[in-house]
């Protein structure tokens, strides 16, 4: 049987998506049978190969968000964007309502218990963009699935959906914003 290859990340994110995608529990050793993973923090694999269906996690804070990104939606034949900081920026886009730099300094210039004041700025480290953006407003986006974070169920009934060749549709009772 040919089973459907899923790639997932987080990008500015918590990793509170991906806990919630494992808490479908043993329902997960049924969805196995039936699909498989790419990229993903659940194998630690570094890059998206071609996929059926990639989920996206978090918003995008800093440039290698957006490459990895760019990477999804050039290998994944369908995009999903899971939970409220894919959708609208969630809370890591809280610090849109200050600049950068206010934020940089707050964070480790004068913020209650800094110690060593310094701004990091090794080379490797990612430029931060200067606001945190969705993911839509750099790639097109199939299906998005809200929730912070969106429930088991939730993810379960929009792959389900997906695995049988239809549109996701939410039933109502797992439609929720928070
Ligand atoms: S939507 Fe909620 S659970 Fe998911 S990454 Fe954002 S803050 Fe974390």
């Amino acid at each position: 049987m040919t089973k459907i290859r899923i790639a997932t990340t987080s990008l500015a994110g918590c990793f509170g998506c991906h806990t919630s995608f494992l808490d479908m529990d043993e329902r997960l050793v049924e969805l196995l049978e039936h699909v498989e993973f790419d990229r993903s923090p659940l194998n630690d694999i570094k890059h998206c190969g071609p996929c059926d269906i990639g989920l996206v996690e978090g918003g995008l804070c800093n440039a290698d968000n957006v490459h990895v990104l760019r990477e999804f939606r050039a290998n994944c034949r369908v995009l999903v964007a899971v939970g409220a900081c894919a959708i609208n920026g969630g809370i890591p886009a809280m610090r849109n309502h200050f600049g950068l730099g206010a934020c940089l300094e707050e964070s480790y210039l004068n913020g209650i218990g800094v110690e060593d004041p310094q701004i990091p700025d090794d080379a490797e480290l990612p430029l931060l963009l200067d606001k945190v953006h969705p993911i839509h407003e750099v790639v097109r986006v199939d299906y998005y699935l809200p929730g912070c974070p969106p429930s088991p169920e939730g993810f379960l009934s929009v792959l389900g959906d997906l695995l049988e060749g239809r549109e996701p549709m939410l039933p109502k009772k797992l439609l929720h914003y928070d």
